[in-house]
């Protein structure tokens, strides 16, 4: 409505705000039509798209962004990051042991501007180290730091011994007081937890049913979290109005996980024939995460001594990753982009998920409009009027060269630019 309204006054009175801004785009993928459009010109005011008209056209008094050599797409939305990544490879575990969390979070802040700059204005950020994503979330918020729009789990919530158990394959006496903050054991404590992450900040909820990869002592395939403590969280998360993510490796985790109505299942290893047809006839999205699960394939051959022994195995054990999700696709299952890093080098997944069998146009869709679907917000990943002013631009087409999204030139998030010419632009800050 207020996308229309703002149209019709254009219509009648082009004479332009102070703040309007139009953007000429040579080609245009809207996250709607699959396929490209030609010429367009997008008129913003403020944070907001107001219209998009065929060919270039120029309000008097507009600034005009020259984006008419390039393909203007919506930002990226990555349904799977952590921002507050110390990743547990190499010196993981001294990191583990020596980063407190105001140090996690002021290294995250890297994280937050290469991930923005990359072309991603929009994260899922799926279990912060300390609940640290929260913290980051509302300073980007309040323009203190550079990052993108972030949708946040806080600490996922899992059993004693599982995934996200930190102090899991240390010695007994070797624990930080941070810890146990995601662990949770028995239906209501997972309740009671889900909870006290919403009271904290969350906007999402992050469950652990299976084991995990990179964490120790725990197998993937293993379902770890009862069925009666997935559907605690569950009931408590969509109570509060949340959507939730399980991570699942092993098929009995994932197929009970979907059974209960988990939102999305991430990484998926384990999934078979049957747990794909689960996820289409219940609607659930899957995010393959390819890129890490690489990532930890070519470690685990190449350099096994910067992982621990026991992630050694169990990547070598999983393989390179690929075929789950061409399996997942050619069944149907609804699909979001997803890398499980937050580093900065996110855009990678997009080539893998490729390689693997998708169509680029449904890379693309994945990681704009699946991605929003996903998270459950219709003010992300469309170039609709109405919504936010979230928009990169590559030189070429990334609907015949999908690497394309590796070499994003141009970044506005919420109307401001943060990035031209494929270089970065200074943002005024705010002092808090
Ligand atoms: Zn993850």
């Amino acid at each position: 409505m207020m996308g229309s309204g703002l149209a019709l006054a254009w219509a009648i009175a082009p004479a332009a705000m102070a703040k309007d801004v139009v953007i000429h785009a040579g080609h245009l993928f809207d996250g709607e039509k699959r396929s490209l459009q030609g010429a367009s010109s997008i008129l913003i005011r403020d944070d907001r798209i107001v219209s998009i008209e065929p060919g270039f056209v120029t309000p008097a008094g507009a600034e005009i962004i020259d984006l008419s050599k390039e393909t203007v797409l919506p930002g990226l939305i990555d349904s799977h990051t952590h921002v507050t990544s110390l990743p547990r490879t190499g010196n993981g575990i001294a990191k583990t042991m020596t980063y407190s969390p105001l140090d996690a979070v002021l290294a995250s802040t890297v994280n937050t501007r290469a991930i923005l700059e990359s072309g991603v204005t929009t994260v899922r950020d799926l279990g912060g180290l300390y609940g640290g994503d929260i913290a980051l979330k509302v300073a980007i918020e309040r323009n203190e730091i550079v990052g993108p729009r972030m949708w946040v789990a806080g600490e996922a919530i899992g059993p004693t011994g599982g995934h996200n158990d930190w102090s899991h394959g240390l010695a007994a006496d070797v624990t930080r007081p941070e810890f146990g903050a995601g662990l949770a054991d028995g239906p209501d404590a997972v309740t009671a937890l889900a909870r006290k992450e919403h009271k904290l900040g969350a906007t999402v909820i992050k469950i652990m049913p299976s084991g995990g990869v990179v964490s120790m002592g725990d197998d993937p395939k293993a379902q770890l979290m009862t069925n009666d403590e997935i559907k605690a969280a569950v009931d408590a998360a969509h109570a509060l109005g949340l959507k939730i993510a399980a991570h699942g490796h092993g098929k009995a985790a994932i197929d009970n996980a979907v059974r209960l109505g988990v939102d999305s299942i991430e990484h998926g290893t384990y999934a078979d024939a049957e747990s794909w047809a689960l996820m289409k006839a219940h609607g659930t999205y899957f995010i393959p995460t390819l890129l890490t699960t690489q990532r930890l394939y070519e470690a685990a051959s190449t350099r096994p001594e910067t992982l621990n022994p026991s992630t050694v195995k169990k990547v070598l054990a999983m393989g390179s990753g690929a075929q789950k999700l061409t399996n997942a696709y050619k069944a149907g299952v609804r699909i979001a982009f997803g890398s499980d890093t937050g580093l900065g080098e996110n855009v990678q997944e997009a080539a893998l998920m490729v390689k693997a069998g998708m169509s680029t146009v449904d890379v693309l869709m994945a990681a704009t409009a699946n991605g929003a679907d996903l998270i459950g917000s219709d003010e992300i990943g469309k170039l609709l009027p109405g919504r936010y002013a979230d928009i990169v631009a590559v030189a070429g087409d990334p609907l015949t060269d999908i690497s394309q999204l590796e070499r994003i030139d141009f970044v506005m998030k919420g109307g401001v630019t943060y990035k031209r010419d494929g270089m970065a632009v200074p943002v005024k800050l705010v002092n808090p």
